[in-house]
């Protein structure tokens, strides 16, 4: 039989390094005999970048800043020229100041609070604006979301609100291309140990907590959320769009911590 991925080509948007969870999609697609292209944002990470594009024999590496409109543009141009047409997305897109990752949300301010929804929301907008027009035999876009976005998470603050708003553009942006045949879905996935979560004040301590109380208790891993990318980003989820697809080891369903398992 043919690989799932045969014959599409895809443009993976939020490698950093080979723990970023949208390396752990990028190698399953690229399994399955996906072609990919890879955005980096800005030189230090390019020589990160790089050497992984290499080993799944990526031809195609862009610097784009989501921030940048003419870096967005220029992207898309590049990906027109080479390939003509795309069949899917990845946007694993992330930031929020540091410093308003710890403490309250109330005290977020108006700068961050722009920003964060501008990298970590809009983004997926502007992309999928640029991205459905080169969609001409249909396409999937995928981008990344985390549980902050549905309950209130120590220290996740402005990114929770940025989360909410993008499982809310996840659903307005499934209607408006599903008439193209492009589909748009999000992986809820559980915290994992990358650059971005480093960032988030107390992470050990939120890692830890979702090991103890998941269902399965354990935390997620890269390529388990790559498993799932497959799955969004093929032919497998024909019949899916404008979903949020949890990979928490199933710690959304849980309301509070089992008692008696606390006593073991
Ligand atoms: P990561 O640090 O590996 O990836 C974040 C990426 O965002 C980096 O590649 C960075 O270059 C990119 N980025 C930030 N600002 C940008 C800009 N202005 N232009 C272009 N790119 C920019 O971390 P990750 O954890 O793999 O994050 C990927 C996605 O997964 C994010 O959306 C994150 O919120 C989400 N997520 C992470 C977790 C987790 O626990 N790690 C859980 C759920 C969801």
């Amino acid at each position: 039989p043919q690989p799932i991925m045969a014959g599409k080509r895809g443009l993976v948007m939020g490698v950093a390094n080979d723990r970023s969870i949208a390396w752990g999609i990028a190698k399953a697609v690229a399994d399955q005999g996906a072609e990919l292209a890879f955005t980096y944002q800005g030189d230090a990470l390019k020589k990160r970048v790089e050497p992984l594009a290499a080993s799944v024999n990526s031809e195609i590496l862009v610097q784009c800043d989501v921030t940048d409109d003419d870096s967005v543009k220029a992207t898309f141009r590049e990906i027109k020229e080479k390939w003509g047409k795309l069949d899917f997305l990845v946007h694993a897109i992330a930031y929020a100041d540091k410093e308003e990752l710890k403490g309250k949300y109330l005290n977020t301010s108006r700068k961050n609070f722009l920003q964060s929804l501008d990298i970590s929301c809009y983004s997926f907008t502007s992309i999928a604006q640029h991205a459905a027009p080169l969609m001409t035999e249909g396409g999937s876009l995928v981008t990344l979301t985390y549980y902050g976005a549905e309950q209130v998470m120590p220290h996740y603050n402005v990114m929770g609100v940025a989360k909410a708003a993008l499982e809310a553009s996840v659903r307005y942006l499934a209607a408006d291309l599903g008439p193209d045949n492009i589909r748009v879905n999000a992986i809820s996935a559980g915290p994992i140990k990358t650059l971005a979560a480093s960032g988030i004040g107390d992470f050990r301590h939120i890692l830890k907590w979702n090991e103890y109380n998941s269902p399965l208790q354990r935390n997620v891993s890269i390529e388990q959320v790559g498993g799932a990318g497959l799955y969004l980003l093929s032919d497998l989820s024909g019949g899916v769009t404008g979903e949020i697809h949890h990979v928490d080891s199933g710690y959304h369903v849980v309301g509070m911590m089992n008692v008696d398992k606390a006593k073991d």
